[in-house]
């Protein structure tokens, strides 16, 4: 096959860029290409607030664990940006997201590997010889094709509404925040009044945030827990996300998975750092002293019904342990209710009755992160992502990146040198 790509990465968030990276260091001949929807690199833009941190080391980084003489490190970054010694005098593991934005803009710019910004991926399909399927052919938004004997799939999470509402201009998923506070703002609305969904750490940045400026706005915080909780991030358990431990997790029974992915939930799921849970506390409280509220926090609550009328939307709380009902005339509401995984076989058209499933419908994953298929598909399709099932709790964050990348890598070379397809031994899951 003529035109025939090694590897196609679809989409360059911090995985496929991890990934990227490591491509880079190919001695061998190697041809890949990166695809990516966003016009230019972007991570999590639209959350990328003032004082924000990131919730893993900057050790775990697009590279250190799997090549800690990499140029590409953000130890070299900050020795770039002339800021090493500024950095290591702020004493912390936790740079700003905007600072880490930076260093992973910095990164891939650095990318030698081509990449197609602003094009995204919208159908693969397999190509067939002899009645296999040696080859995965990209159609791409712009029109053109792209054909790999390789394919890894990088698309990250969708943001999810709580059940039952939909988007509008005054109904929003915090995925945009940034970008529909700004447009709020510039109505010049005088004492606007906020609702935010969730109790996670999106939500508490965002209520945050919101109190924080919009001096004269009333923020109401409605979420189902009874409080905000903390994330944790003790040292056992955050071992939960080292790569030995996807290593123990891929081996392990369904069943413990299932019960580890459950027990450790609260390291990254409906939980906010202790220091803004203190700071939320601090804030509310010194309203109840001055007389002043306007930082609402609607406890064990949930939204029954939302309505809009032609200037606001009018938002039913209903409080879960009493009953009691509150009605709120908000300017906006703002749903950090989470994110979804794409299932792959929304891409894989023709492919996705080739993917095979476990008793629970989820897709099968080998430890080297490619989708288990039936015996005629020899092109290998690796998932960055969306494999908490198989890989475990660090499988959508940014912790195992690098060395995720490296063991990807590995199974597209091994795949790349080895000998004609027929005959070739089937998958192994
Ligand atoms: C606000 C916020 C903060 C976070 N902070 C942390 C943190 O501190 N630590 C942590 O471990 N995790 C964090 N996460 C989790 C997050 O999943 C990871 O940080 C990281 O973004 C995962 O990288 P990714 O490449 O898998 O996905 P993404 O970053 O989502 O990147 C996927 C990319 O694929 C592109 N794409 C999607 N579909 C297509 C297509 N069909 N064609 C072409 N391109 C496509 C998208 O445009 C996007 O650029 C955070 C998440 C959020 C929302």
């Amino acid at each position: 096959m003529s035109g025939t790509l090694d590897l196609l990465g679809v989409g360059l968030g911090p995985a496929n860029l991890a990934l990227a990276l490591a491509v880079d260091e190919v001695t061998t001949p190697f041809e890949a290409l990166f695809v990516e929807r966003q016009p230019t690199f972007g991570w999590h833009r639209g959350m990328l607030l003032p004082g924000a941190t990131l919730q893993v080391s900057f050790l775990k980084d697009l590279v250190t664990q799997r090549n800690p003489t990499s140029p590409a490190s953000f130890v070299c970054y900050l020795h770039e940006r002339g800021r090493l010694a500024d950095f290591v005098n702020a004493r912390t593991f936790y740079p700003t997201r905007l600072e880490y934005h930076d260093y992973l803009e910095w990164a891939a710019a650095r990318v030698r590997t081509p990449v197609r910004y602003g094009t995204s991926v919208t159908a693969l399909r397999g190509v067939r010889e002899d009645g296999r399927v040696v080859a995965v052919e990209a159609e791409l938004s712009d029109g053109s094709l792209a054909r790999a004997r390789s394919v890894t799939l990088g698309t990250g999470l969708r943001p999810r509404l709580a059940q039952g509402l939909t988007h509008s201009d005054r109904l929003r998923h915090t995925a945009t925040f940034l970008p529909d506070v700004e447009e709020f703002e510039a109505t010049g609305a005088q004492r606007p009044v906020f609702v935010v969904l969730g109790s996670g750490q999106s939500a508490a940045e965002v209520v945050h945030h919101l109190h924080q400026r919009f001096p004269t706005a009333h923020v109401h915080s409605v979420f189902r827990s009874y409080g905000f909780s903390p994330a944790d991030d003790s040292p056992f358990a955050n071992q939960v996300f080292d790569p030995e431990a996807v290593e123990e997790f891929h081996a392990a029974p369904a069943a413990v998975r299932e019960e580890l992915l459950r027990r450790h939930a609260g390291t990254n799921y409906s939980v906010v750092d202790l220091d803004l849970i203190e700071e939320l506390y601090r804030l509310e409280y010194a309203e109840r002293v001055a007389g002043t509220h306007r930082l609402h926090l609607h406890r064990a609550s949930e939204v029954v019904d939302v309505s809009e009328t032609t200037d606001a939307v009018a938002v039913t709380v209903r409080e879960r342990t009493t009953g009691a009902v509150q009605h709120v005339r908000a300017d906006r509401v703002f749903c950090a209710t989470g994110y979804d995984h794409l299932d792959p076989a929304e891409l894989l058209t023709d492919l996705a009755g080739s993917v095979l499933r476990d008793a629970a419908g989820r897709v099968r994953v080998r430890r080297d992160h490619r989708l288990v298929t039936t015996d005629d598909v020899t092109a290998a399709i690796h998932l960055l992502g969306g494999t908490e099932h198989t890989h475990g709790l660090s499988s959508s964050l940014l912790s195992n990146v690098a060395p995720r990348a490296g063991e990807v890598l590995d199974a597209v070379l091994a795949d790349a040198s080895a000998p004609a397809r027929p005959g070739r031994p089937a998958l192994v899951p």
